[in-house]
């Protein structure tokens, strides 16, 4: 079980880790709300000196960003729901050495292994 110390230190870890992929993510030009990877036109990125493949490695990162974002948010969603530290997969708990390293995690070490 989560003592409330903990709990409240991995929401400050969580909450900074949203902001910086906000801002990681706005810094490509590309928007953290959005599934599409698309880029504003008036964006640095869209410059004619980008080349194909440095625009595909970008929108990988983006994508990569996302998804954690994704988790974050989830993660902070179970925290105000109750329900953190819960794995999505089992039920069982998540062990604490996993949050403190990875708040975000939402499976148990080993449904993590089975989903490969
Ligand atoms: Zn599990």
């Amino acid at each position: 079980m989560l003592d409330g110390a903990m709990l409240e230190r991995l929401r400050t870890g969580l909450t900074q880790q949203q902001a910086d992929l906000h801002r990681e993510i706005e810094g490509y030009g590309a928007d953290p709300g959005s599934d599409d990877v698309t880029f504003d036109a008036d964006a640095g990125f869209s410059d004619r000196s980008h080349s194909t493949e440095e625009r595909a490695r970008v929108i990988a990162v983006v994508r990569a960003l996302r998804s954690n974002l994704h988790d974050v948010d989830r993660a902070l969603a179970k925290m105000d729901a109750g329900t953190y530290g819960t794995c999505e997969r089992c039920g069982g708990p998540i062990a604490e050495e996993r949050l403190e390293a990875i708040p975000w995690a939402l499976l148990c070490i080993d449904c993590k292994k089975l989903a490969g």
